[in-house]
């Protein structure tokens, strides 16, 4: 998109954060304690969802301080919670340009322009695809890059499955579709696994995955949906088929630099450079966290320590050039966060005619047949992280509308038939219903702008 921001003339920030990884809100915690009152552009769209690729795992069990593992979207919401409770103001869109040439820079996102003393870059990686000649047309119809996301979706209940990919998240997704399909095949392009001890072992030993070795994939083929892939021996160059319903992407990532291309030193795979073990860029004020510069570690954890040490960078210099301007925290300790709250399931005596956001298929059928509204119909799984961006976002267009519409939320592993019936292929997907009929239908996480003007656009219809 282009950038169409009006120039600022508010004073600048000290530290614009742009990316929302746990690079970015760890950064954020560390300057909003040092009262800088930071900015985190989010992200939205461009370069992977908000809170990064945390949220598209599921258990996350080698970060510190949780025992029992934790979800990765929850632990994103956690981080989040945090950077927000000491004051950290977020804007939740895509940054659409970032000007490092003069100072303040400049960035722009949400039709503001932004000026900053200081940029951390935390823009985190992006899943690459296999480029398939037919990749676009199965695309959504059997392709997936997010397995976590949609493997509890109805087209890919037993039947066999394929993961492509030798890393961690190839194999962590292999394991995990092995709930849904009847078979998993690992198609592996080389001769050995290049994930962890562990997880490579756990693969080996789970008898309902086939690890075909020197394997590339080099198309698929189907119907309306996805029914095999061809395979080519990297050794013979031989071909074969592989009758699969499912072909899921894991094949690695590449750094989110397209914004500050040509503005920063970066590195023959697109990754910022920085001095050796430390967050500065090539230009002074501008600092890197995370994925972005980092083609080695690439952990949950190591991007957490590197946005805590590009914040320290930043403190430090933004103080020694006495650009610093700190906001105090009043009060000095802000309320505790506490656990999130949970939608309950709608049932006869919990049922709300005029409630703006409901779960379950009760609330479903009597909205649908009751409600003179437009219906927003969310259909997740429960551990789909772009459905845990997604719902908050849905929730506000109904707040904005002012009860106007309302919105249910369907989880596919609960209410499997429900999902089938609607013709549901990924989470999330929202169906928009008004008086009976479906008018659109939404796959993955999209702009509220989106939203509401197809909800007003029915309403205007409806009053016209
Ligand atoms: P990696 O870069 O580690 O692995 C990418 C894999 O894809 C490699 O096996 C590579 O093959 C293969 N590949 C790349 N391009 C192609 C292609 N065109 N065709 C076929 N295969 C291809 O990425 P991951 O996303 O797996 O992991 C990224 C980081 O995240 C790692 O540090 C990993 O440890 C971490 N991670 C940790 C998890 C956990 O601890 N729970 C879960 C997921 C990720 P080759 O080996 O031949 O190069």
């Amino acid at each position: 998109m282009a950038a169409t921001a009006a120039s600022s003339t508010a004073a600048p920030e000290n530290l614009v954060i742009v990316g929302s990884g746990p690079a970015g809100y760890t950064a954020a915690i560390y300057a909003a304690r040092a009262n800088l009152r930071p900015v985190v552009i989010t992200g939205f769209q461009d370069g992977g969802i908000p809170g990064g690729q945390l949220m598209t795992t599921t258990h996350v069990e080698n970060f510190p301080g949780f025992p029992d593992g934790i979800l990765g979207p929850e632990l994103m919401d956690r981080l989040k919670a945090q950077a927000l409770r000491w004051g950290t103001r977020l804007v939740e869109a895509d940054a659409d340009s970032i000007d490092l040439s003069q100072r303040p820079f400049r960035i722009s996102a949400d039709g503001e322009t932004i000026l900053a003393n200081a940029v951390i870059l935390a823009t985190g990686a992006s899943a690459n695809r296999l480029g398939l000649p037919s990749e676009e047309r199965f695309w959504n119809a059997g392709i997936s890059a997010c397995a976590i996301c949609d493997g509890a979706t109805p087209q890919f209940r037993d039947v066999e499955l394929a993961v492509v990919g030798g890393g961690d998240s190839a194999c962590e997704e292999a394991v995990y579709l092995t709930k849904y399909g009847s078979r998993v095949h690992l198609i592996v392009r080389g001769e050995q696994l290049r994930a962890s001890k562990a997880m490579a072992d756990r693969v080996l030993a789970n008898p309902a995955i086939s690890v075909h070795w020197n394997r590339q994939v080099v198309d698929c083929s189907g119907g309306a949906w996805m029914e095999a892939i061809t395979l080519r021996d990297s050794n013979t160059g031989a071909t074969e088929e592989l009758a699969v319903r499912g072909l899921f992407y894991a094949i690695g990532h590449t750094p989110n630099t397209r914004l500050v291309k040509g503005q920063l030193e970066v590195d023959s795979y697109g990754y910022l450079v920085t001095r050796p073990g430390r967050p500065e860029t090539s230009l002074e004020g501008v600092y890197a966290a995370g994925d972005v510069a980092d083609a080695e570690w690439r952990q949950g954890i190591t991007a957490a320590g590197s946005g805590c040490q590009a914040a320290l960078a930043a403190e430090r210099w933004l103080t020694h050039h006495n650009l610093a301007i700190t906001v105090s925290h009043e009060p000095v300790d802000p309320a505790a966060v506490g656990e999130p709250k949970r939608t309950a399931e709608s049932d006869e005596t919990n049922y709300d005619p005029n409630a703006l956001w409901q779960k379950g298929s009760y609330a479903l059928r009597k909205l649908y047949h009751d409600s003179s509204k437009p219906l927003l119909v969310v259909y997740t799984s429960p551990t789909c992280g772009p459905c845990h961006v997604l719902k908050p976002q849905l929730k506000r267009v109904l707040e904005e509308l002012g009860g106007r519409a309302q919105g249910v939320e369907i989880d596919i592993e609960a209410d499997r038939e429900i999902a089938e019936q609607a013709g549901v292929t990924g989470t999330p997907t929202v169906q928009l219903f008004f008086q009976k009929e479906l008018k659109q239908q939404f796959r993955g996480v999209k702009q509220r702008s989106e939203f509401r003007a197809a909800i007003e656009g029915l309403l205007g219809a409806a009053v016209g």
